[in-house]
């Protein structure tokens, strides 16, 4: 790609790396570079808002968007609810110059590279296994066993690193924003 040339840029990573505050933080600074709002079917956390942080959607919806070729990727995440990427703005985006950019999954990123090859592909990694341990159990209420399950997907979701084209380590949030901007060249 040319310097200028509008890009589609996928930032995935195993769970409970940071990959919703790091973008969160990018979009906030970056506001010439669209980011995706996905749709989901799972609720809405408190303070969430409909079309900000998510376009919250009914089954009946998504199967509709799914049916109706509306979305570039879609995925099961977690096992529960269903996320995708709505097409339409993503190319008005890069049809207007700007640069787009979708934080997903990597079962999302997976089918967005079979379909567009020449995206630009980042993975977040965290610093270290013990750190990434330590971020998943952090969040969280969960069981034993759903803790088990948890780090086995971590581990799984790890060896991807090497399907991606580049690499951004988030040890501190400034400095993974900072990674990413020079990455797109913002
Ligand atoms: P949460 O429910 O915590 O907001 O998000 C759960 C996961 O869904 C995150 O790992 C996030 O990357 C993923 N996700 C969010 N939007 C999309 C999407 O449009 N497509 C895919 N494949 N994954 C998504």
């Amino acid at each position: 790609m040319t310097a200028g040339t509008p890009h589609l840029t996928v930032v995935s990573g195993p769970t409970a790396v940071g990959k919703g505050t790091v973008v969160a933080r990018l979009a906030a600074e970056h506001p010439e570079l669209y980011v995706s709002v996905s749709a989901t079917t799972r609720p809405p956390r408190p303070g969430e808002r409909d079309g900000v942080h998510y376009w919250f959607v009914s089954d009946d919806r998504f199967d509709e968007m799914v049916a109706d070729g509306e979305l570039l990727e879609w995925a099961v995440v977690h096992g529960r609810h269903r996320y995708g990427t709505p097409r339409a703005p993503v190319l008005a985006a890069l049809a207007a110059g700007q640069q787009a950019l979708l934080e997903i999954d990597l079962q999302g990123a997976r089918q967005v590279k079979q379909n567009w090859p020449s995206a630009r592909f980042v993975f977040l990694a965290p610093p270290s296994w013990e750190e990434l341990v330590r971020r998943l159990v952090g969040r969280g209420t969960e069981t034993e066993e759903q803790r088990e399950r948890r780090l086995a997907t971590a581990r799984t979701e790890l060896e991807a690193v090497s399907e991606f084209d580049h690499v951004v380590v988030n040890a501190e949030i400034g400095q993974a924003v900072g990674d990413l901007v020079a990455l797109l060249g913002l």
